[in-house]
C-alpha cells in the first residue's frame, strides 16, 4: 500500500482512527510533508497530501465575534468556509473556519491558543 492509498483508506475506517486526538490520516499526512524531498514526484500522493491540511497558530487575535488566526499553513485549504477541528489542550473542538489572505478567520469563536493546530473536519466524517 503506498502512502496515498494509506491517506484515504484511513478515512474510511470511521471514529476509531486518531492517535492521540489527531486522525490517522492527517498524521500520516503530516510525517510526509516534513519529507516533502522524499515523494517529489510521487503525484496521487501530493494532491492527497493537500485535503489534509494544517494550520499552526502562532497568533490570534480578536476581531468581534471571531477569531483571527496567523500562521503557518501546509497543504491545501478549500476556498470558502470549511469545518475544522482545533487541537489546542483537551479533545479536539470543531468549529467553522475560512482563509482570509493566508490568515484563519475562526467564526464565532472566542480567543485561540498560540500553538494550537487546525486541521480538517472532513476526515472525521
Ligand atoms: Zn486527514
Amino acid at each position: 500500500m503506498i502512502a496515498a492509498d494509506l491517506l484515504t483508506y484511513t478515512m474510511e475506517l470511521g471514529a476509531h482512527t486518531r492517535v492521540g486526538t489527531v486522525r490517522v490520516c492527517c498524521a500520516v499526512a503530516e510525517h510526509v510533508h516534513a519529507r516533502r524531498d522524499v515523494v517529489a514526484g510521487h503525484h496521487a500522493l501530493l494532491r492527497e497530501l493537500k485535503r489534509h491540511w494544517r494550520f499552526e497558530v502562532r497568533e490570534a487575535l480578536p476581531d468581534n465575534a471571531d477569531t483571527v488566526a496567523f500562521g503557518t499553513l501546509s497543504g491545501a485549504f478549500q476556498a470558502g468556509v470549511q469545518r475544522a477541528e482545533l487541537h489546542a489542550d483537551g479533545p479536539p473542538v470543531v468549529l467553522s473556519a475560512g482563509l482570509e489572505d493566508g490568515d484563519l478567520r475562526l467564526f464565532g469563536v472566542a480567543g485561540c491558543p498560540a500553538g494550537a493546530v487546525l486541521r480538517p473536519a472532513e476526515c472525521a466524517d
